[in-house]
């Protein structure tokens, strides 16, 4: 981390991070490692028009707005807007909250609202308009969002998935598992059995921080 990844990250991305350390819950920022990963991703898929469920306080968030063009849109959804908050004086500062639609609110029925737009809009067409999204919240939901996903993901676009690994949760018998941690670990192991079973997607569990599951849409 010392030597590889912070001296790569942006200086907007330091000051937030720091701006967090200090909030109780810092622990679920993303890390640096993974969101070098994620700036990858975005560029690979030429990024232009992304979802992130989950902000917190805005790494992830800024990390996206820093690397999609200057007339790229994120729509970017939270339950809390007060941690949210925390970062926007940062993103303000680094000229790139004009990219942002902030939404509080639970992810589910945004996601809902955004494809019964298309629909009612008559614009089918548009169903795929979106080439990316960072999934990173309640992860009971994960496979509810990627069934709305797939739908408002494009063809080629991608959906990262973090937390997949759950600690190393996933891998060990349930009597090993803190119970605090044991409901959300079957979300996960069954998030994870029927994401590799979807013949629509490719994927890879990238066993990086807390594990993320990159899926790219292929049909
Ligand atoms: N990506 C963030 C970390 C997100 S932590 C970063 O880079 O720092 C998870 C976030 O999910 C929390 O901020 C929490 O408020 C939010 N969350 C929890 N349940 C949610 C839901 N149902 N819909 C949307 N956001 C939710
Ligand atoms: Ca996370």
């Amino acid at each position: 981390m010392k030597t590889g990844v912070y001296p790569r990250e942006p200086n907007p991305l330091k000051e937030i991070r720091i701006a967090s350390a200090t909030h109780p819950m810092a622990y679920i920022g993303t890390a640096p490692d993974a969101g070098q990963l994620i700036a990858i991703l975005l560029k690979l898929a030429n990024s232009k028009n992304t979802i992130e469920i989950g902000v917190f306080t805005g790494y992830s968030l800024l990390l996206t707005a820093l690397t999609i063009p200057d007339d790229g849109k994120i729509t970017a959804i939270d339950i809390d807007r007060k941690a949210y908050e925390i970062g926007l004086p940062i993103i303000t500062k680094a000229g790139v909250e004009h990219k942002i639609d902030f939404i509080e609110s639970p992810a589910l029925p945004i996601l809902d609202k955004l494809l019964e737009n298309l629909v009612f809009m008559l614009q089918p067409e548009k169903e795929g308009s979106f080439d990316f999204a960072f999934v990173d919240a309640d992860k009971n939901n994960y496979w509810n969002y990627h069934k709305r996903l797939m739908k408002l993901i494009k063809v080629g676009g991608f959906v990262v998935y973090d937390n997949t690994l759950w600690g190393g949760t996933v891998a060990l018998p349930e009597e090993d598992v803190p119970e605090p941690l044991r409901e959300r670990r079957l979300f996960i192991i069954e998030f994870n059995k029927m994401v590799s079973a979807d013949p629509g997607v490719e994927m890879s569990l990238v066993p990086l921080g807390d594990g993320s599951t990159i899926c790219r849409r292929i049909c």
